[in-house]
């Protein structure tokens, strides 16, 4: 298939389940978007640009990967950057009900553009930002849950020496 994606999320931080979902969209779509949103309401701990300034140096050997990011509706975006999809991930169950709504609404709100939904090696789909904050709270490692790059910016942020 050709064409432009949209992956978007907060990626409070990227993490190996996304990464997985990056490479796989690369391998389907021409041009891949990672547009971090700017989703106060989750209080994130990394600032925009700290999130894209990750997502940059642990997508730089991916051909095809472009970081961006955008305000207000996804939907919107999409629009904004003539993409014809938006991919998402999907875990276990508990992701659906709420992806499932989305992709819906989004559906209503322009029918031309369709959500994609993949799911990333069994490995990674117990694993979401939010555990491996609270990993590296709790004074262990995540070596095996993100780049070297982002567990080296978790403990800067989290455990500051
Ligand atoms: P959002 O606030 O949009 O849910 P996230 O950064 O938490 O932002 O997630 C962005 C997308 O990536 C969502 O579709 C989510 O389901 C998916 N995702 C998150 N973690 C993983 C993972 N470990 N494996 C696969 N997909 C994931």
């Amino acid at each position: 298939m050709k064409g432009i994606a949209v992956y978007p999320g907060t990626f409070d931080p990227i993490t190996n389940g996304h990464l997985d979902i990056i490479v796989r969209s690369c391998e389907i779509f021409d041009h891949v978007i990672v547009a971090v949103a700017q989703n106060i309401r989750k209080s994130p701990l990394f600032s925009v640009d700290e999130r894209i300034e990750m997502l940059k140096e642990v997508t730089k050997n991916i051909p095809g990967v472009e970081i961006d990011t955008f305000d207000g509706l996804a939907i919107n975006y999409v629009f904004s950057r003539n993409a014809e999809v938006i991919v998402r991930g999907l875990r276990a169950v508990s992701d659906f009900e709420y992806e499932l709504q989305m992709a819906l609404m989004n559906r209503k709100l322009a029918e031309q553009i369709k959500t994609v939904f993949m799911m990333p090696s069994a490995e990674y789909s117990f694993l979401s930002s939010s555990i491996v904050k609270e990993i590296v709270r709790l004074g262990r490692s995540v070596e095996c849950f993100v780049p070297p790059f982002v567990e080296e910016q978790l403990q800067k942020k989290i455990m500051p020496q």
